[in-house]
């Protein structure tokens, strides 16, 4: 095998694969970033809601709390620094009954215990002086949850990670990793081989793939579909800013968001699905959204909701299964490859945190 041409191979350009492109490229260290569409971001990264999350629902003592809580005052900065538009417009978690009560009172605990702050449990009077339109018997509001452009982030991370320094090559798609014993070679289909001393695997849905191209074999992804509708701009007013209910089991159940530019968002649901790029078929009807937006806002009724976008979770349990931490870990046989799986929500919030851990894993590697 050749001598490396770079210091890092990142597979995957998503907002985690740019993140550590960013990271590793202003340390100092040379980067490739491979992505196999035209341009980056294309697939989960822009297909979300866009919020900023507090570090609420995850397990203490998790990755997903520890980047989350970390990640989010981390993009916060960088929002301000580079000028790209988001809002703090809060979020409460909806009890629409006395026995969902004490479900948003242990997800205060949780979230406190986490390092989410300012939160507060308020009742009916409370909910309503800050959400006129939400019914609720309490609620738990979190003040500094926020939306974000995504799109304009991760236009300017790119800029950002290019001028660091990284190559970023997009129509990229890798189609095997040759690891020899003194560099890692990563072919691609179209723009020929790279060969790195290290590799992060940040290949979002189809990680698995990637980690098995790795000689890593225990990891599958199971694509899990959110879908949305969209709320007429005419009862856009009805909510002021995030409103939840309390979480399901496999998502944080359907909820309304008020977008960056000001669109109501219903959804995401969450539903297993076979494809990985199955974002279409057997879509849920829009008006199928009202019956669970209605139960929080009463006053929006089954035609004020249009078919909205899709998004899928690459989740790392299947149905059934126990709900899985984030993935951010080297090989077990291997510190020179960092495997990136299960990056689901809050994955946009925790990502330059994520980064960090990344870079922090290679460290060693790379000395
Ligand atoms: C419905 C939904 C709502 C969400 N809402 C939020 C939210 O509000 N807040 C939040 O913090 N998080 C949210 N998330 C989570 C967040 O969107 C993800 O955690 C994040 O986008 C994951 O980024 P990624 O870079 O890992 O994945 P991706 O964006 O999927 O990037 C992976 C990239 O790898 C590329 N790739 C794959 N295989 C290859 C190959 N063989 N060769 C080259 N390139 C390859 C793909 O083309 C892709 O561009 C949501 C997710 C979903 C699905």
């Amino acid at each position: 095998m050749r001598e490396a041409d770079v210091d890092v191979t990142v597979v995957g350009g998503g907002v985690i694969g740019l993140s550590c492109a960013y990271e590793l490229a202003r340390h100092g260290r040379t980067v490739a970033l491979l992505e196999r569409h035209e341009r980056m971001g294309e697939e989960t990264s822009t297909h979300n809601s866009g919020v900023i999350h507090a570090g609420i629902y995850y397990p203490n003592g998790s990755a997903k709390a520890e980047v989350c809580v970390r990640g989010k005052a981390m993009l916060e900065e960088r929002l301000r620094a580079w000028n790209v538009p988001f809002v703090q417009r809060g979020k409460v978690i909806v009890a629409q009954s006395d026995d969902q009560i004490p479900t948003i009172e242990r997800l205060k605990t949780i979230g406190d215990a986490n390092g989410a702050t300012g939160l507060r449990l308020m009742d009916a009077k409370e909910l309503s002086g800050l959400e006129p339109h939400i019914v609720g018997v309490a609620a738990l509001h979190s003040p500094s949850t926020g939306v974000m452009d995504v799109g304009a982030y991760l236009r300017t991370l790119e800029a950002r990670a290019i001028e660091a320094g990284a190559m970023a090559i997009p129509g990229a798609w890798v189609e095997g990793i040759d690891v020899g014993r003194d560099a890692i070679a990563t072919r691609t289909a179209a723009k020929g081989e790279i060969v790195s001393r290290a590799l992060i695997n940040a290949a979002g849905l189809y990680a698995d793939d990637i980690a098995r191209m790795c000689g890593e074999e225990r990891f599958t992804v199971y694509p899990c579909r959110g879908e949305y509708a969209t709320v007429i701009a005419r009862k856009a007013h009805l909510v002021n800013g995030l409103v939840y209910p309390v979480p399901g089991t496999l998502g944080l159940g359907v909820h309304l968001t008020k977008t960056v530019d000001g669109e109501l968002l219903a959804g995401p649901d969450a539903r297993y699905i076979e494809g990985k790029d199955d974002y279409e078929s057997g879509r849920r009807n829009a008006r199928d959204f009202a019956e669970e937006a209605r139960a929080l806002c009463p006053e929006l009724t089954p035609d004020d909701f249009r078919l909205g976008s899709t998004g899928i979770r690459p989740k790392i349990y299947g149905p059934g299964e126990a709900k899985a931490d984030f993935h951010i870990a080297t090989q077990p046989d291997d510190a020179r490859i960092v495997h990136l799986l299960g990056i689901e929500s809050p994955g946009l919030t925790a990502s330059p945190a994520i980064a960090i851990r990344t870079a922090k894993l290679l460290r060693s590697a790379l000395e």
